[in-house]
């Protein structure tokens, strides 16, 4: 059963299929199944250098980010462990030493 893919909506794992489409049961959203491969519902997010990246991955910014709110700069080669892709202007989630939790634009790392 875990070749079904999450719901693009609400992230359920409960998909089943009906019929060519897959079906969530949690908030009831519908999409077609061969589509999924091949549309951002399967969205791919990829690095500086067009890696794709994943849940769980390690990545290195490469470039000198200002920390929003604050004076803190994360400085280019740090190294982020254990990221979280979300949707949005900034892709990543993640937490950094001595910083803590914050989001970076996957154009500004790259694969680990
Ligand atoms: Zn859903």
């Amino acid at each position: 059963m875990s070749q079904l893919p999450n719901c693009p909506q609400c992230h359920s794992e409960f998909t089943y299929e009906d019929g060519s489409n897959y079906v969530c049961p949690e908030c009831a959203h519908e999409w077609p199944q061969v589509a999924a491969e091949e549309t951002e519902t399967a969205r791919v997010i990829r690095d500086a250098n067009g890696n794709v990246l994943q849940d769980g991955d390690s990545v290195t910014v490469i470039k000198d980010l200002k920390v929003k709110g604050s004076s803190l700069v994360v400085k280019v080669g740090t190294k982020v462990k254990n990221i979280r892709l979300v949707d949005g202007d900034h892709d990543i989630d993640c937490k950094i030493d001595g910083i803590g939790a914050m989001s970076l634009k996957s154009e500004f790392v790259k694969k680990a």
